[in-house]
């Protein structure tokens, strides 16, 4: 049955007149798919090998595919059915775990590979006559879930393609037809705006999936539940007791090999306009009326559009950009065997190029200028080469005004934060003051946690992208960007690189540091640290 949200009346004193419709959450829905064909464009890809593979089939694995499932792949390489196979049956073997052989023997008829760019008409007509063979022998009906694991480059293309194929079901049709489009979604407002337009003469926004694998974390979907299913945290949930909020998504890794990728989007681009905004959406929004997905993304629009735009001055006081340097020290979570080993600069990395003014650690101060946050500062900040690789988000508390706050020990930081731990170690801790045992005993901060893997023992938290995987092909948009949601973020973003890639060069830090010194005087100059 579906999950009631809180104890919610819903039938009046004679059980006969609902009084409103219950808030049934979509979080806990359990619910198969209708059958379909799932079609993956950069089949070959990493995205897939790591990923959506193993999401697959372990959404396989715990009964939540349809049984009339089919899986049709496709990148421009010549392979045939068999070589595809082989393929996903390897990407198990290394990304999740070796598949029975019986099984896989049963599963792997429904994986078809169509090869061909997408670019040439030609690689259509194939894949509509696969679907249709696919249609017959899988018992899919017709219905379509075109997945764009695809450079960037070519997912407008390849949308259209599918248009001019007349693949695409109109949403009055029996079957259906849905596309999920991978981030990077868009470079900046114009772009986005131009791949918004380039899906919508093709698809409904109702039938547009885009992904932000980070909605789909256990953590962040908690968050809804934390705020709306909980009583006690709405009334401190705003200005009056919230002095600020910080958003932290830090990573130990450097560029690694993706700096052909990572070179031309930077830190601001990669991270701070999905993963860090929409989380900030999730912590800022109101109470949505109902959980439905358009309520849900209502709320987090409103959101990004009271969130004013930094401009001129306000970008170099409140938007610090950082680059690392060289460091001698190896990150405490590195292999102990490269401990000691010195980690290059980002300029010096493979395939960087020479005096690239990328930034590889970026840090926003925002403030969300609505009737709940107005003055509340909502600081943010990522990079790579930090010293864990954590991201949490931290709500600190107004300081308490009793003189007893005078006992706290100076090198102690400030009490009453609630931490929402995201990765790794997900849960939550509470921090408040409490007193040292003993005659003079001064004040200390000690925590209340709460952690998933001891709280749920034996359930395991889906992966993020089987979670999403699921909700696509259940129809289910909620943990997907709209497009208003994404322009919006676009909107905040855009006039900060246009500054950034106008002139200046990114400060400085050391590989295996918080970042350069002006992230910690952005909170400094306020009175604050980060936590
Ligand atoms: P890869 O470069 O590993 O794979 C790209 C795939 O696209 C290959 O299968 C390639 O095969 C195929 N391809 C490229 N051009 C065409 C074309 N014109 N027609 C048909 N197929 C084509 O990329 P990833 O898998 O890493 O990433 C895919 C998308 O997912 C990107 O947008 C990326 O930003 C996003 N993403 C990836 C993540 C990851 O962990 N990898 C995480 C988050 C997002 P071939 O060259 O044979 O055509």
């Amino acid at each position: 049955p579906p999950e009631v949200l809180g104890d919610v009346p819903t039938a009046g004193p004679q059980g006969e007149t609902p009084l409103r419709t219950p808030m049934v959450s979509p979080l806990g829905r359990a619910r198969i798919p209708e059958p379909l064909a799932l079609v993956v464009f950069g089949a070959t890809g990493d995205l897939m090998r790591r990923k959506l593979m193993p999401a697959l089939w372990r959404l396989k694995q715990e009964g939540m595919l349809p049984d009339d499932f089919a899986i049709v792949g496709n990148a421009r390489e010549a392979t045939d059915d068999a070589d595809f196979r082989e393929r996903m049956r390897g990407a198990l073997a290394e990304f999740a775990k070796e598949p029975d052989a019986a099984e896989w023997e049963a599963f792997s008829h429904r994986l078809r590979f169509v090869g061909g760019s997408t670019d040439d008409p030609s690689t259509f007509v194939q894949l509509a006559k696969v679907l249709g063979e696919v249609d017959k022998e899988c018992g899919t009906r017709g219905n379509r879930l075109f997945y764009l694991a695809l450079p960037p480059s070519v997912v407008a293309q390849t949308a259209e393609g599918l248009g001019r194929a007349g693949l695409v079901c109109h949403p009055e049709d029996r079957c259906y037809t849905r596309i999920i489009v991978e981030k990077p979604f868009g470079r900046d407002l114009d772009s986005a705006k131009a791949l918004n337009a380039s899906l919508l003469k093709v698809f409904a926004e109702p039938q547009i999936f885009r992904i932000d694998h980070y909605l789909g974390k256990e953590t962040l979907q908690n968050l809804l539940v934390f705020r709306f299913a909980n009583t006690i945290w709405e009334p401190l949930w705003q200005r009056n007791y919230v002095d600020h909020v910080q958003i932290t998504v830090s990573e130990t890794v450097g560029v690694e090999s993706r700096a052909g990728y990572y070179d031309r989007s930077g830190a601001l681009r990669d991270m701070i306009q999905s993963h860090l905004l929409q989380i900030l959406t999730l912590v800022a929004m109101e109470p949505p009326a109902s959980y439905d997905a358009d309520s849900i993304r209502n709320e987090k629009v409103k959101v990004l559009q009271a969130i004013p735009l930094l401009q001129g001055e306000d970008i170099d006081r409140y938007a610090v950009r950082g680059q690392y340097a060289a460091s001698e020290e190896s990150s405490a979570s590195e292999k102990d065997g490269e401990k000691g080993a010195s980690m290059p600069a980002y300029r010096d990395e493979k395939d960087v190029p020479e005096g690239s003014r990328t930034e590889t650690f970026a840090a926003l101060r925002l403030l969300v200028d609505n009737w709940r946050w107005a003055g509340v500062p909502f600081y943010l900040r990522t990079g790579k080469r930090l010293p864990a690789k954590q991201s949490e988000v931290v709500i600190r508390f107004r300081p308490a005004p009793h003189p007893v706050r005078d006992q706290v020990q100076d090198d102690t930081p400030a009490p009453n934060a609630l931490v929402l731990h995201i990765q790794p170690d997900e849960g939550i801790s509470l921090f408040f003051e409490a007193k040292v045992p003993g005659i003079r005993g001064p004040l200390r901060p000690v925590s209340m946690d709460f952690k998933y893997t001891s709280a749920f023992e034996g359930a395991e938290s889906p992966e993020a992208y089987q979670r999403l995987l699921l909700d696509a092909m259940l129809g289910d948009a909620t943990l997907f960007a709209r497009r208003d949601e994404v322009e919006a973020a676009w909107t905040l973003i855009t006039p900060i690189l246009q500054a950034w890639e106008a002139g200046g060069e990114p400060d400085p830090y050391p590989a295996n540091s918080w970042g350069p010194e002006c992230a910690t005087e952005l909170l400094a100059r306020e009175g604050r640290s980060w936590h």
